[in-house]
């Protein structure tokens, strides 16, 4: 395959949810599975909604989860390139001047939806003579531009969802131009398109429809059409959409509640599709995998509560390299292997490396035999076969097994009910804390 040019363009109106999310991660990994490039959009169009603190946070949430980009666009920097493209469209024929109000238009709408008809624009504007068009702007109106469509069956091969047509007879032209001069989305994302030699175009679902008007677009600026792959919708437990405006899942939220990055892309590339959920100790792990073809059609259900559980099987396997720099102090490679398989969220590592260090308040369940335990110590050096040395020791001087032997000693070393492997823990201790503790002192 050439190299391919994709992109994410999310509009900078709200914080970014798993549901985008997933249309970045896919574009990302199509990216690096095939040598290409992966450029950050922002459509940015819409001013009054674009915010740059949503911009920021778009950012920062993709940083965050390691997609990052290799080139950075904003629509708001590229207004003479729709110009240009509005002008060459104007000249074909292809956009046109209306000046029907929005109230008209709703009555005609309505007007057509009473006589059971479908409430496609009946292409009025297009019949206006000079003389008319005069009259209108001669009061004031300002023309809003529509994008002539060819009625014909619009055909594409959907990587997700196979062979798709769209008849254009029975769409309304759409708008590209609003009265202010300002561009829509849907003719914007064309001319970035080509304007960038995009070459897959891979987005949510909601945006099919306009998939047939934007191919006569790239018809009509005399482009190649990119090849399309529209992932089916995230639902979240009740069926309901996830939306970014209410924030919904947004990925702040996941982050700020310590979920892992790794945690959330394995779960996104892999929900609704033919293969199973696992967790991954890198991305490069998901780029090998990833395959429009194992996507499914239906909407794939995401659920906070297989992120937790997912987020707690991939810190179980994370080297100790990957999660250094975020853990205070560097508690060690031991330390984190003794814990890694206990955490649910990165943050319970802080609690287990306080019960190393110390001090504890040691839980004391049955002070004689501790204190008997506490003389029987091994002498150090320590590691992790000493931990059973020092309870077969107890068994067969003592004879206490089973709970009545270990359930005392992990509450005064470690002052929990329960953790990590004692095996592990022990020699992280230490002997002089461990013979406190087992005494009832804090240590
Ligand atoms: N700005 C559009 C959105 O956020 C981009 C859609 C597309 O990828 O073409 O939905």
């Amino acid at each position: 395959m050439v190299a391919p040019i994709v992109r994410f363009a999310p509009s900078p109106t709200g914080l970014l949810h798993v549901g985008n999310i997933r249309a970045a991660l896919f574009n990302w990994l199509f990216a690096k599975r095939h040598g290409g490039t992966f450029i950050l959009r922002l459509d940015d169009t819409d001013r009054t909604r674009s915010k740059p603190e949503f911009e920021a946070a778009i950012e920062r949430d993709l940083e965050w989860l390691g997609l990052t980009w290799e080139r950075k666009e904003k629509q708001s920097d590229r207004l003479v390139h729709y110009d240009s493209a509005r002008d060459r469209l104007i000249a074909s024929g292809r956009l046109y001047p209306c000046y029907e109000t929005p109230q008209e238009l709703e009555f005609r709408r309505k007007r057509l939806l009473a006589q059971g008809r479908p409430p496609v624009y009946d292409r009025a504007a297009l019949k206006l003579t000079d003389a008319e068009r005069a009259r209108l702007e001669g009061e004031g109106r300002r023309p809003h531009w529509r994008f002539k469509l060819t009625p014909e069956e619009v055909r594409w091969d959907d990587l997700v969802r196979g062979a798709q047509h769209i008849d254009e007879a029975s769409q309304s032209d759409p708008v590209l131009v609003r009265a202010d001069g300002t561009y829509l989305y849907s003719f914007t994302s064309v001319v970035d398109d080509i304007a960038f030699a995009i070459t897959h175009v891979i987005r949510g679902e909601d945006h099919v429809t306009n998939s047939g008007a934007q191919i006569q677009m790239f018809q009509a600026l005399d482009a190649a059409v990119p090849t399309f792959a529209h992932l089916p919708l995230l639902v979240d437990a009740t069926g309901g959409g996830l939306s970014k405006r209410t924030g919904s899942a947004a990925v702040a939220d996941l982050r700020e509640r310590g979920i892992e990055a790794l945690a959330v892309c394995a779960l996104l590339a892999r929900l609704g599709t033919a293969d199973p959920v696992e967790p991954v100790a890198s991305l490069d792990a998901l780029v090998a995998t990833i395959d429009f073809a194992r996507v499914g059609r239906a909407a794939a259900r995401f659920s906070e509560e297989e992120l937790a559980q997912l987020n707690a099987r991939t810190l179980h396997i994370l080297p100790y390299e990957a999660v250094r720099a975020r853990l205070a102090g560097d508690p060690g490679e031991a330390f984190w292997l003794a814990v890694r398989g206990n955490l649910a969220t990165l943050d319970d590592a802080v609690g287990w490396a306080d019960v190393v260090r110390g001090p504890i308040e040691p839980m004391i369940e049955d002070a004689a035999f501790l204190a008997e335990a506490a003389a029987k110590l091994p002498l150090e050096p320590w590691d992790e076969t000493t931990w059973k040395a020092f309870t077969s020791t107890l068994t067969s001087t003592l004879g206490r097994k089973g709970r009545a032997l270990f359930h005392p000693l992990r509450l005064a070393l470690t002052a929990r009910e329960t953790g990590p492997e004692m095996a592990r823990l022990l020699p992280l201790i230490g002997r002089a804390k461990a013979e406190a503790r087992l005494r009832g002192q804090p240590a």
